[in-house]
């Protein structure tokens, strides 16, 4: 039996998550695997209810599940510029700390399907699957930071454990791709990134399958739009992760089909879809349920080990594109429009 902890959170979270719950249980019962589902607040709807955004009721229900599964935080009536105020977000650092989540990983694939959804002509982005490996728990969001008077400083600090236990995340996920990583530094330039690449190369000894590529980030920031063809795995630190993984999910140009993972040494895994509480339609039926139901796909695999129920997921959402249905996020002429409760459906249908 799966310990699971949902977090609907705000927004279209409760209404993608029933959909991906929806299915998570029916894929579970082909697989004859058994879940036990359990909701919590986090987010705008916690600091409603008692004023802050990760109640420690919360935090520990995720400590004692196996996996967490998030829909998205945040809105419009908790927006502030108070510091003394809670915000939603903080919600989401905390469950990343608390959880010590230290690699987020996003893959990024572009469905024949939607082709055209993408700003990039066809033949750049068709077939385009890959992964960013990012750090998640150090580096220049968590270092020293101040501001005196007119002077202000962030620091990017790491220590060789925190790229050795990162870059073996995505050794290890190369293994069961195409083998091939990226690591994405500016060691020209920052000691941190010599620190990053020395310990990568150390690492990667042990990895004598995987083909090891350094790269600046400045330049992968332009391969990505000029051939991303030839990624497989991009590791890389929190920053420099922060910016390439939002700049290769819009290869894809469909948000609400992008799902993510983060995990630590130990522990439950969160995942979640990539995008927003999407306050614009929230309420209306209207989100696309995708990214999340793929965000379960992802759990099956990472989390539990269990590829084939990932696969039969993966599968589904295909089926249903090829089918012509689409949301309303990424309709285009000649296709089907359904609503968020109807998409899960119809996942749930081609499970078979
Ligand atoms: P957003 O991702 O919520 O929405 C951006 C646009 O994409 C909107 O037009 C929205 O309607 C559309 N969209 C997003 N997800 C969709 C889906 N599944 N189906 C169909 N359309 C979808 O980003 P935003 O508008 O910048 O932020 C809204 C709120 O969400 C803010 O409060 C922000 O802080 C929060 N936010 C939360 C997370 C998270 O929970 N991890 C991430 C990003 C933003």
């Amino acid at each position: 039996m799966f310990k699971l902890t949902v977090l609907p959170g705000d927004g279209i979270g409760p209404e993608v998550t029933a959909e991906a719950v929806k299915v998570l249980q029916l894929v579970a019962a082909r697989h004859d695997l058994e879940f036990y589902v359990e909701e919590a607040l986090m987010g705008g709807c916690a600091i409603d209810d008692c004023g802050q955004p990760l109640p420690a009721q919360t935090l520990e229900l995720c400590r004692q599940s196996d996996a967490v599964l998030l829909g998205a935080i945040g809105g419009p009536k908790w927006d502030t510029t108070d510091p003394d105020k809670p915000r939603p977000e903080q919600g989401l650092l905390g469950l990343r700390k608390g959880l010590e989540l230290f690699a987020n990983i996003r893959p990024v694939k572009v469905y024949d399907a939607l082709i055209e959804a993408s700003t990039l002509r066809a033949e750049v982005v068709r077939g385009i699957d890959l992964l960013v490996v990012r750090e998640l728990t150090g580096g220049l969001y968590f270092g020293a930071s101040a501001r005196e008077g007119d002077r202000a400083f962030d620091t990017m600090d790491y220590q060789a454990f925190e790229v050795e236990r990162l870059i073996k995340v995505a050794f290890e996920m190369a293994l069961k791709r195409r083998g091939r990583v990226h690591s994405v530094d500016k060691a020209n330039v920052l000691e941190s990134s010599r620190l990053w690449r020395e310990t990568v190369i150390k690492v990667s000894v042990d990895y004598a399958d995987v083909e090891l590529i350094h790269q600046l980030v400045d330049n992968t920031a332009m391969q990505l739009i000029r051939n991303p063809g030839q990624f497989d795995v991009i590791a890389t630190n929190n920053m420099f992760g922060d910016i390439l993984s939002d700049e290769s999910s819009m290869l894809s140009g469909s948000l609400g089909m992008l799902a993510s993972a983060s995990l630590g040494a130990q522990g439950p895994g969160l995942y979640e879809p990539i995008h927003g509480s999407a306050p614009d339609i929230a309420g209306q039926n209207k989100a696309n349920p995708i990214a999340t139901v793929l965000s379960v796909a992802m759990m099956f695999q990472y989390s539990f080990d269990l590829p084939e129920p990932a696969l039969t997921i993966e599968r589904a959402v295909d089926k249903v594109l090829a089918d012509g249905h689409r949301t309303a996020d990424i309709m285009s002429d000649g296709m089907k429009e359904v609503g968020t409760i109807e998409m899960g459906e119809l996942i749930r249908a081609a499970l078979d």
